[in-house]
């Protein structure tokens, strides 16, 4: 009887996914214990993590379900969602994903889980999709540089605010935003400007520019209202006032409309989403970055640009990458760092796909129905504006709100503008119908309007033939040779192919928790009822959205340990930001406002020091000891010296040095005593959920990497998601929204990103994680991670120096290798042993972060004690092999380390006279059963790649 019942409880096993999550099963975790000599998880993490934070209570997290039943509680939630018509506009458009993109990259693994394009030569799939992405920025901009995506328009244009403060030599104080910019970016901007000491001023720049001292100038292309406004005449003031401009551009308009570099401006920004990607309720979405030749070397995020590798053949990889906050931490351009890559390559591929006829095919269709709407509407006496692309905004006076309820009844949303007018927005989407059905709300069902009559009659339209551009777009050969789905669907695959992703083995990169993105978990973000409505949709049509929201907002304040939670910042280095405005919002509430001291460990990410610098902070770094530390001694005498300005510290824990250090809450007193707040970079938070609670054990605010931690996938850099818990005092000042207004108390912290929850579609990926692995699930899971980081360290120490180790030397869930002896002893470098990886048929680990010449290795729960032996034999074995060079056997610039990766081009390659065969280049390992994967380029060249700088596709095909 006793063993039917346990059959039966087995058989309803609500456990199965996190057998399926996590990697090793109970036998092999028993063996890994067993190399560790402890007995059991239970005391391994007893020895590993301090008693003083250890949780006493269980995780208050529901149980486990199984796939089936998270999928159809969701599935009822999603239910909840009423997908109406959006007209609303304000940069979010209905578009049609071409299915093509939705498998075989949206939906695709072999897309969605590859990391940032760091290691070019295992990147140049996605590397020529960004690549693509940016020609079609530039073309359609008319600029000269154009990066490979910002998190959304918004921020791009408080950034855009940022680098216009940089580069103009004019000191004058005001940002002046045209009063017809969305008023989610005005917001943004006047976020951003308050703890920059800069004066936003919003107005009608026709009549108002000159009235003020003006540093730089944020317009948008067509306004938000639908007009096209005389943005020549507005720059050519501005340039009198030495001002700079910043021209904010719907990607569609600019198919037809001159663009922002033909008409002088500096940057053009803007979000990219109505080019095949769903709106997602907010995102995500990329947005686009684009400026003039001469701040290349200042624009924010990251840039893909052309080089060679070194058989001399083209290869494209990162360029410039010491702008970015990695290297120049508080001198930084900005503090991005996971940005929309997948989005992006998503919107490239739409350019490609269409090209430059399909896209005018489309862009003159959504026009010709506006001018349809248009000419219906004032035949019947409807006043609205004469100059558009898509969107009209019309005067209805009274009858405004009878309308737009009338317009709810028929399912469609209209946008309210002011006290008398409604706004329409259309899109590729729009038809005939829905013109009809527009027709019929506002001017009643007995309008006797024919499309094909007005159709006919309009003879002018909303653009002016001045207003047209007239210079040929996407010109490139990529724009015309993929218009069939076969040729598409193999460019995909190619450019696919050539890609390391989580699909190939083992991304093994300390600190980005490369864990699985289950299956499950990524079905929801694909459903309409998630995927297809607008950011700001009525709340009451979004129920099952604000349900989903609230309770993975509950959970992750359980996990956390903390009292609220926003969830707006849409990536770590946003939440970041947005942690240290509540900071200092705070502060600035209870007469603190001079408290602008800073302190961050030198193990600090590069994001923490930068993001500290866009809050208005001074940073001043403490140092670690011997051990990883922070250097106790240090850090009081820093605290104690800024004792009066002490805003803030910012820690990681478990730190980036991969321990858990002993004395994390004697640090937060240290720091509460000087009257400062604690801020904990939760990009560790994969050892900690189920264990500890950084909300519980002396820090006030904490972002989640919702991207490392708690599984949405990597997209080959973004999207990501970056919400805050804070403890009670800082929950009023959590970011609110002006458009679309948080629930709760807000004492004035405007909006930190363009949408009121950030990227929501990609919440439900970690509400199915978080159901499915329940509250045992989601503790073992961190227990497993530390086990498998010991693991790999015990393993590896015979053969490496094990940089930090923590309490009974003991690891986290990461550890850091030393390369350095080997490089004093052979000249091996640490890039070398990460590109030799790549013939061993993995992905390097994260190099020289945050320790100068080491490597950083992070298993995650989720791979087999087989893929991590296998890891650990590929780094013995090219330990052996750096012994042959430091012994002479091998010369140290020709030996498999230093020529790493090798190609196919090396296989077949008649000339080969290198003193180790062809066969030890290229299947070191022995040819592996399931199959190889080759690198794509030999090393790729950074420096020439700076040195001669192109961030178009080039015109030859030779890198194909
Ligand atoms: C990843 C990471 C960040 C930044 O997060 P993003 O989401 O990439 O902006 C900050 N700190 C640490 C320690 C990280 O690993």
């Amino acid at each position: 009887m006793v063993v039917e019942k346990q059959a039966l409880k087995q058989l309803e096993h609500n456990d199965a996914f996190t057998g399926r999550h996590i990697g090793p099963d109970t036998d092999e975790q028993q063996t890994m214990l067993n190399l560790l000599g402890a007995d059991s998880l239970e005391t391994l993490i007893k020895d590993t993590v301090p008693g003083a934070i250890r949780m006493q209570q269980p995780l208050n997290v529901n149980d486990s379900m199984t796939e089936q039943q998270a999928l159809s509680c969701l599935r009822s939630l999603a239910d909840q969602n009423k997908v109406f018509k959006s007209y609303l506009g304000m940069g979010y458009h209905n578009t049609h994903v071409p299915p093509v993109i939705q498998r075989n990259v949206l939906e695709n693994p072999g897309w969605y889980t590859a990391y940032t394009p760091y290691q070019p030569e295992i990147s140049q799939g996605r590397l020529e999709a960004l690549l693509n992405y940016q020609q079609m920025v530039m073309d359609l901009t008319g600029m000269e540089v154009a990066n490979a995506s910002l998190l959304d328009e918004s921020t791009a244009a408080a950034e855009a605010m940022a680098l216009c403060r940089r580069s103009n030599r004019s000191k004058h104080p005001v940002f002046f935003v045209a009063d017809d910019v969305h008023p989610q970016t005005i917001d943004v901007i006047q976020t951003r400007a308050a703890h920059m000491g800069i004066q936003v001023v919003v107005g009608n720049p026709s009549t108002e520019l000159d009235q003020h001292e003006v540093f730089g100038v944020q317009l948008q292309y067509p306004g938000t209202y639908g007009e096209i406004g005389d943005i020549v005449s507005i720059i050519k003031q501005a340039r009198q006032q030495k001002a700079m401009v910043s021209v904010a551009a719907d990607l569609l308009a600019l198919v037809l409309l001159k663009s922002p570099g033909e008409l002088g401006a500096d940057i053009a920004l803007g979000n990219t989403q109505r080019f095949g990607v769903p709106m997602g309720f907010g995102g995500p979405h990329a947005a686009y970055f684009a400026t003039s030749a001469k701040l290349k070397r200042s624009i924010p995020g990251r840039i893909i640009g052309v080089s060679v590798d070194s058989r001399g053949n083209q290869a494209l990889r990162m360029a410039m990458q010491t702008r970015e906050q990695h290297i120049r931490r508080e001198k930084a351009t900005s503090n991005i760092c996971t940005a929309q890559a997948l989005l992006a390559n998503m919107a490239g591929f739409y350019a490609v796909y269409h090209g430059a006829k399909g896209l005018k095919v489309i862009a003159e269709r959504v026009h010709r129905l506006t001018a349809i709407l248009a000419e219906g509407l004032t035949t019947l006496g409807v006043k609205c504006n004469t100059s558009y692309f898509d969107t009209l905004t019309i005067t209805v006076g009274s009858e405004q709100n009878a309308l737009y309820k009338k317009a709810l009844d028929s399912g469609c949303n209209l946008r309210m503008v002011g006290s008398d007018q409604l706004g329409i927005s259309l899109d590729e989407t729009t038809t005939r119908e829905d013109i009809s059905q527009l027709f019929d709300i506002i001017l009643g069902a007995d309008n006797d309007l024919d499309i094909e009559q007005l159709h006919a009659r309009i003879n002018g339209s909303g653009i002016q033939p001045e207003q047209r551009r007239t210079d040929a777009i996407l010109t490139h050969p990529t724009f015309s040779r993929y218009h069939s789905e076969t040729n598409m669907l193999r460019y995909l695959k190619q450019l696919e192919n050539k890609d390391y992703s989580l699909t190939h083995g083992m991304i093994p990169l300390g600190s980005c928790t490369m864990k699985l993105n289950a299956t499950a978990e990524m079905l929801p973000v694909s459903w309409p009822e998630f995927a297809d409505i607008h950011p700001f949709a009525p709340r009451d049509q979004v129920p099952g959205y604000m349900t989903m929201i609230r309770e993975l907002e509950q959970d992750l304040i359980s996990v956390t340990g903390y009292d609220a939670l926003s969830m707006q910042p849409n990536s770590g280095a946003q939440g970041e930001y947005a942690g240290l405005l509540a900071i200092r919002n705070y502060q600035q509430a209870n007469g603190q406002a001079h408290r602008n001291i800073c302190l961050i460990p030198s193990s600090a990410h590069g994001t923490n020091p930068a993001s500290a610098v866009m809050s208005g902070l001074e940073v001043v770094i403490v140092k670690c000891d011997s051990n990883g530390n922070v250097d106790i001694n240090d850090l009081r005498a820093k605290a104690e010296q800024h004792s009066e300005h002490l805003s803030v510290l910012m820690i990681t824990y478990p730190s980036t040095h991969g321990v858990f250090e002993e004395e994390v809450r004697t640090i937060c007193s240290i720091i509460h005593e000087h009257g400062g707040q604690v801020y904990m970079d939760g990009a560790n938070m994969n050892a900690l959920v189920g264990i500890a609670q950084p909300g519980q054990f002396g820090s006030d605010v904490s972002h989640l990497n919702l991207h490392k931690t708690f599984a949405i996938p990597h997209g080959g850099g973004g999207p990501g998601m970056g919400p805050i818990g804070v403890k009670q005092h800082l929950a009023p000042y959590l970011p609110n929204h002006r458009v679309s207004p948080i629930e709760g108390e807000h004492k004035g912290t405007g909006a930190v990103a363009a949408a009121p929850f950030g990227s929501s579609s990609i919440l439900p990926i970690s509400w199915m994680y978080i159901k499915m692995l329940g509250q045992t699930g989601l503790k073992q899971s961190s227990e497993v991670a530390i086990l498998s980081a010991n693991y790999m360290a015990e393993r590896l120490s015979e053969h490496y120096s094990v940089l930090y180790r923590g309490r009974n030397n003991r690891v986290a869930h990461e550890c850091i290798i030393d390369i350095r002896p080997i490089k004093d002893a052979s000249g091996i470098t640490e890039e070398d042993i990460a590109k030799r990886l790549m013939d061993y048929g993995f992905h390097a680990p994260t190099m020289s972060f945050p320790v100068a010449g080491t490597l950083m290795i992070e298993p995650t729960e989720s791979e087999s004690r087989a893929e991590i032996d296998r890891f650990v034999d590929a780094l013995i074995a090219i330990r052996q092999e750096v012994i042959k060079v430091e012994n002479g056997e091998w010369p140290a610039d020709n030996n498999p380390l230093v020529n790493a990766p090798h190609t196919q081009a090396d296989l077949v390659d008649s000339g080969w006279d290198r003193p180790y065969s062809r066969e030890d280049a290229v299947f070191p390992a022995g040819n592996p059963q399931g199959g190889k994967y080759w690198p794509a380029v030999n090393r790729v060249d950074n420096a020439h790649g700076d040195r001669h700088f192109i961030c178009s596709c080039p015109s030859t095909d030779s890198y194909r």
